[in-house]
């Protein structure tokens, strides 16, 4: 608890609301599922599962499971494994499609979430006439903007004249839905594809996914998602909303740890497709011949007809052991949880805002229909001396110049009470620092 807690007198009230609200949480022993860094006597705060998700304690036996197959089996794990290597990526399917809303065979765990979305543009990135436009968002995540930007100059495009980047009005800070509409209407057909976020990175804007998609389909441009800061954030429905492409990584999230192995999604309409180009590698190649050794290419139905490679499956048994805490949380009571506390964390900044007079701007929409749970704060007039203050109390958060503090509170482990106790650090920062 902050030293001067006791001159706010809304602070034990915040206390006071998140206690109850973890002792009627559901989801509250979920916590005790994942390894919460220490920091001192106690636990940090931590606010950074948008970046990295935190250890599920399950982990650690998934992957010693993988190492004594490795011990005893060898090779022979491939067949003989508790999970058989040959087709380890398929543990992780009926999981990754309920989170994002697909029918199994239009998902797949592979690579890394650039190495995707460069193998789905490769796909649905097909300029040709006067159907050239690649559109994405303005201040999209730079690994996007480096992928789009290669993707045209594969095609000889140059990327002044052929990549759009669809930025807020003036003084705005997230994208209108009917903004973003009637662009797309505007670029018509010379619009090839829509490649955009699910949830802005930057600012935690959800994007409008099924308006975006049908507005792409109604100039005839496809349309696909990185959904890097949605997959295990927020409910997709991505068969539903007809998205024809998307992929994300494992590690935010979806806790997989470190580099662990991203996911594509290919809408069944296109999965079954042999005539879409792609770059091709064994691992697309039908899997009851796949040991024959033959040399031409026999294409594998659904999403998993993009794979390359076999699975890294060290790095993959991590990403197994969150998705079953995902699987028994259920994305439904997460999603309940998620919204209650962004709600508070929202309402708790307000209220630090004016009990230290400070100019504390959210800039992720209001409309918690539009949002996940981050929340992007600008705390204006402040510099790092702010996010110093805070690491020294043991929070965790993500922190962008000018002064722009990145908070995810995860409903997996994070409960209200760590959102109480950083509404006190947070209010302790700002009366330091003025
Ligand atoms: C985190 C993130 C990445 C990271 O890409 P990797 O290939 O996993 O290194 C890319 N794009 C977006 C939008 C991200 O949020």
């Amino acid at each position: 608890m902050p030293q001067d807690a006791k001159d706010w007198t809304d602070l034990p009230l915040f206390m006071e609301e998140a206690l109850q609200r973890d002792a009627s949480d559901p989801l509250a022993d979920f916590r005790h599922r994942f390894h919460m860094p220490p920091h001192g006597a106690g636990h940090a705060l931590y606010f950074t599962g948008n970046s990295l998700g935190l250890q599920p304690v399950e982990a650690r036996s998934f992957i010693e499971g993988e190492l004594e197959d490795w011990q005893r089996f060898g090779v022979e794990a491939h067949f003989e494994g508790r999970r058989p290597w040959v087709s380890y990526h398929k543990e992780a399917t009926a999981d990754l499609a309920a989170l994002v809303g697909a029918q199994p065979e239009e998902v797949v765990a592979m690579n890394a979430l650039t190495v995707n979305l460069h193998l789905l543009l490769i796909s649905f990135y097909r300029p040709g006439g006067n159907r050239t436009k690649l559109m994405i968002e303005a201040g999209a995540f730079p690994s996007d903007r480096y992928a789009a930007l290669s993707q045209l100059r594969l095609h000889g495009l140059d990327p002044d004249e052929h990549l759009i980047e669809i930025a807020p009005r003036e003084g705005e800070h997230t994208l209108r839905a009917e903004d973003i509409e009637t662009r797309i209407a505007a670029e018509g057909d010379s619009l090839a594809c829509v490649m955009m976020c699910g949830v802005q990175y930057y600012t935690g804007q959800w994007m409008p996914m099924e308006r975006i998609t049908r507005a792409a389909h109604a100039v005839g441009a496809t349309c696909g998602f990185d959904l890097a800061h949605a997959t295990g954030n927020v409910p997709l429905e991505l068969h539903d909303w007809n998205v024809d492409f998307a992929c994300w990584c494992g590690y935010k999230y979806l806790n997989g740890g470190p580099g662990c192995t991203a996911g594509a999604f290919v809408h069944a309409r296109h999965a079954h497709r042999p005539d879409l180009p792609r770059l091709e590698g064994w691992w697309g190649h039908s899997e009851s011949r796949r040991f024959k050794m033959e040399p031409d290419f026999d294409l594998m139905p659904g999403a998993e007809g993009w794979q390359t490679s076999n699975a890294p499956v060290m790095n993959m048994a991590a990403l197994l052991a969150s998705l079953a805490e995902f699987r028994s949380a259920g994305m439904d009571r997460l999603r309940t949880k998620s919204l209650a506390l962004t709600a508070f964390l929202e309402k708790g900044i307000h209220a630090v805002a004016e009990a230290t007079d400070s100019r504390l701007e959210i800039l992720t929409p209001s409309d918690p229909g539009a949002r996940g749970c981050q929340l992007s704060v600008v705390a204006h007039g402040h510099g790092k001396a702010l996010f110093d203050h805070l690491t020294q109390a043991g929070v965790i958060v993500d922190w962008r110049e000018p002064a722009v503090i990145r908070l995810a509170p995860v409903p997996l482990y994070n409960s209200f009470r760590d959102v109480a106790e950083f509404l006190g650090l947070l209010h302790a920062g700002l009366r330091a620092d003025t």
